[in-house]
């Protein structure tokens, strides 16, 4: 038997601080023993690596994989004045212009009417352009007239379903886009990851096996979609904790985002007297999917980031729970981006999974505390649910937040900005380094359906685990790792330097 032997190495976590040597074979994990300890015999293939750390990978318990692959070749319009704009639309050979990123206020020659700037610069064609955190669009009329609205008169300024529906109608296939987002994950040191997408995306993910790049992929299945194919027949949850390639979640959205003051809460937006948000789903046809999906065996991943939503969310997982019957899976409420302390014990004894993105705070900080106010203490409420044995996984929400996870892991532990300046936003709400690694390593396994023992490096686990030349714990960001490779079932599937 063949075994690849990395010789001097330093495990995170749990590392003596003495040197390691990692034996591998099949693509598992065989043991760790101190370095020079167990004879090493001629056929095995030994890695010198020179007191290099090892970790796990990681796991994005939350992200947008194929379309993270499609916003890299979009039309940056974050910073853009609208002379540059009208540039832009004007040379743009495309077909369909479709760009992201811009913000409140956009400039002003593009109000209040956007939709007669797009017609212009953009001669007639289909453009679209998402806000920064994709709840909101800018739509030109061709794009209003294929999406059924009246384009006469319209601002071509769409929000939540409606922008959804305009997306809907325009967007690309994503067929092609499974091998470039694989590898992008192992270039950022990630082995696996729950992506919330549309038909087409688990289309593409069936039709090309992410497996093929040592890559495992779970998928949570739209709401709408669920309910439609129910008309036929109920359908059920597909692959195991070992496939490559999952579907076990119904994605249900409750509300929308705290940048377009459409989360849903309990009571007014501090600034905004008389607004509570939007509520996309709640009530009776909530609990019927709930009751539907769980009887077939569905988890449910609900989005709800507004205090209101997450009591909703929890209720309704709880219902999903009482209909299933022998099926292991775990339900999450993704973002649970404010907590009302009150409906701790209710999330509690739903049974739910806390799915964070700590990296939010680095955009959101700067409007928290003027629509939250002193509710801002519970926002993203890391230590908290931890404190209160609610088990939190973490991801980046890609490609609204970057995909680094180091520097998920950073604003998890310190809450500054992006450079590590200003003061930390919900300082009490801070953990560990080991807690928030923990969250995108061993502890994001189960909840991410994924073989058990994935993320620790135990023995009999899956060799999945990248070498960095510095400890885990001093890094703040993908850049300053040292990444140097990436290893997935004992396979080497990315290096530095390398074809990048
Ligand atoms: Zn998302």
């Amino acid at each position: 038997m063949t075994r690849s032997v990395f010789t001097n190495v330093l495990r995170y976590p749990c590392s003596s601080g003495e040197p390691q040597d990692l034996f591998i074979s099949n693509g598992l994990v065989q043991g760790w023993y101190p370095s020079g300890s167990v004879a090493l015999s001629q056929d095995d293939i030994v890695h010198d690596m020179n007191g290099h750390w090892i970790c796990s990978t990681f796991v994005d318990s939350h992200l947008h994989l194929l379309y993270t692959e499609q916003y890299h070749r979009q039309i940056q319009v974050q910073n853009l004045i609208s002379t540059q704009l009208e540039q832009i639309l004007s040379e743009s050979l495309s077909e369909t212009i479709i760009g992201h990123g811009w913000r409140d206020p956009f400039p002003e020659t593009l109000g209040p009417d956007p939709r007669r700037f797009l017609d212009t610069y953009g001669n007639g064609r289909p453009v679209l352009l998402w806000n920064a955190d994709f709840h909101r669009v800018l739509v030109s009329s061709a794009v209003l007239e294929l999406s059924g609205f009246n384009a006469c008169e319209h601002s071509g300024i769409l929000v939540e379903l409606e922008a959804e529906k305009a997306w809907s109608v325009i967007k690309p296939d994503p067929a092609q886009d499974v091998p470039g987002a694989c590898q992008r994950l192992l270039r950022n040191g990630i082995s696996a990851a729950t992506t919330f997408d549309r038909g087409e995306s688990i289309k593409a993910l069936t039709e090309t096996s992410p497996g093929d790049f040592g890559v495992y992929v779970r998928h949570g299945v739209p709401e709408e979609e669920f309910i439609e194919s129910c008309k036929n027949e109920i359908p059920k949850p597909w692959g195991s904790r070992h496939d490559d390639f999952a579907a076990r979640w119904i994605k249900i959205f409750l509300d929308g985002t705290l940048g377009s003051r459409t989360a849903w809460m309990k009571s007014d937006y501090s600034d905004d007297p008389g607004n509570t948000g939007v509520v996309r789903r709640s009530g009776e046809s909530l609990t019927q999917t709930a009751i539907t999906a769980g009887a077939a065996g569905w988890g449910l991943a609900i989005h709800a980031i507004g205090d209101a939503a997450v009591a909703e969310a929890s209720r309704a997982i709880s219902v999903a729970r009482s209909r299933r019957e022998s099926v292991t899976i775990s339900d999450r409420i993704e973002h649970l981006q404010l907590l009302d302390p009150a409906d701790i014990p209710r999330i509690r004894s739903s049974g739910a999974v806390a799915s964070l993105q700590p990296c939010h705070l680095y955009e959101d900080r700067q409007w928290m505390r003027s629509r939250w106010g002193l509710r801002s203490d519970h926002a993203i409420p890391f230590r908290e649910l931890l404190d209160e044995s609610i088990p939190v996984i973490t991801g980046t929400d890609a490609p609204v937040e970057s995909l680094d996870p180091w520097a998920d892991i950073y604003a998890a532990v310190n809450r500054m900005d992006r450079n590590g300046n200003e003061k930390a936003e919900g300082p009490n709400q801070r953990v560990q380094f080991r807690e928030a690694f923990h969250s995108k390593t061993a502890g994001a396994a189960e909840a991410n359906y994924l073989p058990e023992g994935y993320g620790t490096l135990a023995s009999g686990s899956s060799a999945d685990f990248q070498i960095l030349d510095r400890n885990p714990e001093a890094v703040t960001c993908l850049e300053d790792s040292g990444l140097s490779q990436v290893y997935t079932r004992g396979v080497l599937r990315w290096s530095k330097g390398e074809c990048e």
